[in-house]
């Protein structure tokens, strides 16, 4: 069971966590956390502010993470759970601070650096659940997740090693129901084989709730959020739009990468490979049944997934038939700086595609240039209609080209299950609703 940051944000919120797994306690849930709501951003922060030497704001950054916790823990705990969790709070973020003004010094802020900075939000909010599970007469244990879960050392975007990491994962929780009621983990963080810390990607807990799942051979992932489930499209651009009550692998993959942030994208694999069903849930309203994720034959979806921070890049070739080679060549450069490519067109003189990552980009293209005319166009999004059928849905196009008529890019994924195209990003809310109303 995944709690994401909204769903441990305060002491209500972990509340709820609490009542909502205290039911389920037969089922023996390991409940995996992420930092509070907004927690890891603020982390990332204070990272940036060490690397300019700014001790002050990073202290005053390390004062506030320290406040909140405590006001959360004293709200929501009894006082011998509150000096605990206030001594283990105090003690994580002293090593924060030291680590920060550390990087202060020498001003030099590596990934290695960043990713031990940004797991302490996840390694506080498991402290306080843990002991509110207490509080409530739940005997609870804190598993640390850097001791279980096993990564390569690509410190920010790691990617775990299941054989190494299922050992131990195994063991720890055959000895942690030995000993307690309900075990408690932190999602997002890991570590390396050296020992050093990593973390699996911004969003990530959700990938670490499908490694543990698939590793105990769970019968259900479930992911806890704040919105009924996975809909057809995202709820802050769409007012209430529909929940979709069932979906298969391929399609929930094919949302999240995407750009549906509702689950990480690689949370799907672990599950479809050994059939686990996922469960999106609403920590917030309890009542809701949730969307299942699973490998049955559903009824079809319409889904509208969309990204907005992209750019489109037009490159021009100076003579026919250099398409490969020069493919190769932008690739190499794009991945020195993790860019990915969602969208791509060629013809015999010209590749027409779309990247994320913008704050990098005008480097990442500054040898492309030398050797190619490149236009870069920043401030863009693409949209994607989404569904396992959906290049044969008659008449899609005809709407995409009535309500955007300047669509660029128009194209149907090679999977055949969805048609994309890019627009200029102040058109993304209105296009998305009309798109709701139409699909
Ligand atoms: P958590 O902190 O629980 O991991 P996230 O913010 O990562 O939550 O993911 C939940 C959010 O995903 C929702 O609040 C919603 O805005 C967004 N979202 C995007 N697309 C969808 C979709 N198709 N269905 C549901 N939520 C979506
Ligand atoms: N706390 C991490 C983040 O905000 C991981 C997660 O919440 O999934 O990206
Ligand atoms: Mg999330």
């Amino acid at each position: 069971m995944k709690f994401g940051g909204t769903s441990v944000q305060d002491a209500n919120a972990i509340q709820n966590v609490i009542n909502i797994v205290s039911t389920r306690l037969k089922e023996k849930a390991l409940v995996v956390v992420s930092a509070m709501s907004k927690v890891t951003r603020q982390l990332l922060r204070l990272a940036e502010l060490a690397e300019q030497g700014n001790k002050e704001e990073v202290l005053k950054g390390i004062d506030s993470l320290k406040e909140r916790h405590f006001e959360v823990a004293s709200q929501l705990l009894d006082k011998e759970n509150i000096e605990t969790a206030k001594t283990e709070i105090a003690k994580l973020l002293s090593e924060l601070q030291s680590f920060l003004l550390g990087i202060s010094e020498i001003r030099e802020l590596s990934d290695k650096s960043q990713a031990k900075i940004l797991g302490y939000g996840e390694l506080l909010s498991s402290w306080i659940v843990t002991l509110a599970f207490n509080k409530q007469g739940i005997k609870a244990k804190r598993l640390d997740a850097r001791e279980l879960l096993i990564t390569n050392n690509n410190y920010l975007s790691a990617k775990p090693d299941i054989p190494l990491s299922s050992k131990k994962v195994k063991e720890e929780i055959v000895i942690g129901y030995k000993e307690a009621e309900v075990l408690v983990i932190q999602g997002f963080i890991a570590s390396s084989t050296d020992g050093d810390s990593t973390v699996l990607g911004f969003e990530g807990s959700d990938y670490s709730a499908a490694i543990f799942g698939s590793i105990c051979n769970a019968d259900r992932v479930e992911i806890w959020t704040d919105v009924d489930g996975i809909c057809v499209t995202d709820p802050r651009v769409v007012e209430k739009p529909r929940s979709i009550s069932a979906l298969s692998y391929e399609e929930a993959a094919e949302m999240a990468y995407l750009g549906a942030r509702v689950l990480h994208p690689y949370t799907i694999e672990p599950c479809r490979a050994k059939n686990i069903p996922i469960y999106v849930l609403n920590s917030h309203n309890i009542n809701y049944t949730g969307t299942i994720v699973d490998n049955a034959r559903h009824e079809e979806i319409t889904a509208l997934a969309f990204r907005s921070d992209i750019c489109l890049i037009r490159i021009d070739l100076p003579d026919f038939g250099q398409v490969t080679d020069a493919l190769n060549f932008i690739s190499q450069q794009f991945k020195q700086y993790n860019i990915n490519i969602s969208l791509l067109n060629t013809d015999t003189s010209a590749i027409i595609l779309t990247a994320d990552k913008q704050e990098s980009i005008d480097e990442a293209c500054e040898s492309i240039r030398q050797k190619y005319s490149l236009y870069i166009e920043k401030n863009k999004a693409q949209i994607s209609i989404v569904g396992r059928n959906i290049s044969k849905k008659t008449g899609l196009i005809d709407v995409i080209n009535k309500i955007s008529p300047n669509a660029e890019l128009l194209s149907i994924g090679a999977k055949q299950m969805n048609i994309s195209f890019v627009i200029n990003l102040e058109d993304l809310d209105h296009t998305i609703n009309q798109l709701y109303k139409e699909v």
